[in-house]
């Protein structure tokens, strides 16, 4: 019954790969909260979400990226980190 196994495993994969807390992964407040820098939620403090689907308040992952030891990589994954669907990457200088 290895096609069984090899379906459990997919799901249980999925299951821990998906944000079952609500929190950034960072600042650990909720997405619909603010980052710990800020106190009203709202377009002030949007959230981000990167190429790898993860999301972090606005706020959160630029603190995080302009620190060194973070290498500019998603400190949830570890991928180096791009905002979801900025392919004019060029454009930011
Ligand atoms: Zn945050
Ligand atoms: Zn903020
Ligand atoms: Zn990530």
């Amino acid at each position: 019954m290895k096609v069984t196994i090899k379906h459990w495993r997919a799901v249980a994969a999925w299951r821990w790969d998906m944000p079952e807390d609500d929190v950034c992964g960072i600042c650990r407040n909720p997405y619909d909260s603010t980052c710990s820098k800020c106190k009203f939620p709202g377009d002030e403090c949007p959230l981000l979400m990167g190429d790898c689907n993860h999301s972090f308040h606005m706020h959160c992952i630029f603190h995080w990226i302009k620190q060194e030891a973070s290498q500019e990589r998603c400190p949830m994954c570890r991928q180096v980190w791009k905002a979801k669907g900025s392919d004019a990457r060029d454009a930011e200088s």
